[in-house]
């Protein structure tokens, strides 16, 4: 079967491997019927982490499961799944806390488990899943095939900017700015506006994620950014700013770009992976009594509310995929987001 593997900066592609097996009575099989790209994947891509020996990559995937080990017991063969980007046992602690991404017991795809067997990555053909009742969340029914990408959000960014908005205390009445037009930040306006805030606006300064920002729900966009963004932000919120501020990249700048957008008292939801130096100024957030809460997003929390919306179609974030390959052609996903000529790459099998 096909998987892609990383083995430096710029150097990804598939390779022919064995396909996975049952393990451990605890596992599952699913055969992967959509992956994707995460912006998260292009750190190790363009050598910003560095990759130390070659191995799996990918963490967001969809599928069918093909086999179940005798200790499964919410999962049968055919049934379609929704994989988090972490595994998780759903049972310790921290994932009763609804924290899974500090599963006590927990992993990430391509990587091996803590019993040192190794479990593939998101962007391969099949691949084994530990932990498989508390990992993977199932659907009644396999939903319809236009449906699939927007379910396919789930495993990682419509979960992480509803994180994002719930970490900020968005709710009805009130007022939102995003920072970050990628598939996070799209889905952090798509989030925002679904748990009813008032006016939300969104920093960008691409025509296309401007235009998919709109249609998410975005009222307002603001294309400055720095003290210029600040100042436009601000001019729209009674010259202090909006209640709560999204943080969807996870740079120094963007970062800096949300503690001075939000207005005294409010609250950042930080979900960018932080990268290049990013800290909180405690005195900036001590003087204006500015909040910040967030992290790694515990998707598999989240699915079962959101999950609904998305079948009903009442929400539709799978549009943040804008580019379609197949898996055999990742190589190509990863230039095209690299060079940001796509959102979004979304590849089937
Ligand atoms: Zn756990």
């Amino acid at each position: 079967m096909l998987a892609t593997i990383i083995h430096g900066p710029r150097d990804i592609r598939t390779a022919e491997v064995d396909a996975p097996t049952i393990q451990k009575p605890t596992d599952a099989v699913v055969r992967v019927t959509a992956s994707c790209i995460c912006g998260s994947d292009l750190w190790p891509y363009r050598g910003v982490q560095e990759t130390k020996q070659s191995h799996p990559i990918g963490h967001e995937f969809v599928g069918i499961v093909e086999e179940v080990g005798d200790e499964v017991t919410t999962l049968q063969p055919g049934q379609f799944v929704i994989a988090p980007f972490v595994v998780s046992d759903g049972t310790c602690v921290n994932c009763r806390n609804g924290v899974q991404t500090s599963c006590l017991h927990g992993g990430a795809w391509g990587a091996d488990d803590r019993d040192g067997l190794p479990v593939q990555g998101g962007q391969s053909a099949r691949i084994r899943v530990p932990w498989a009742d508390g990992t993977l969340v199932a659907t009644d029914e396999v939903p319809a095939e236009e449906l699939v990408p927007s379910l396919l959000t789930l495993s990682d960014v419509m979960g992480t900017g509803h994180h994002a908005a719930v970490s900020a205390g968005v709710g009805p009445g009130k007022t939102v700015a995003v920072v970050g037009d990628g598939a996070v930040g799209l889905c952090a306006v798509l989030a925002a506006k679904r748990l009813g805030a008032e006016r939300v606006v969104l920093f960008s300064r691409h025509e296309s994620r401007q235009a998919l920002g709109r249609e998410f729900g975005a009222d307002t966009i603001i294309e400055e950014r720095g003290d210029a963004g600040v100042d436009a932000v601000r001019a729209l919120f009674d010259g202090v700013g909006p209640d709560c501020v999204l943080e969807c990249v996870g740079t120094k700048e963007s970062m800096d770009q949300a503690l001075r957008s939000v207005r005294p008292g409010g609250f950042v939801g930080y979900v960018g992976v932080p990268s290049g130096g990013a800290e909180l100024p405690i005195r900036l957030m001590f003087g204006g009594n500015i909040n910040v809460a967030g992290g790694v997003a515990p998707v598999r929390t989240y699915i079962p509310e959101l999950l609904p919306d998305v079948l009903s179609g009442a929400i539709n974030p799978g549009r943040v995929f804008d580019l379609t390959l197949p898996l055999a052609e990742v190589a190509d996903g990863y230039t095209a987001m690299d060079e940001r000529r796509a959102i979004k790459v979304l590849l089937q099998p």
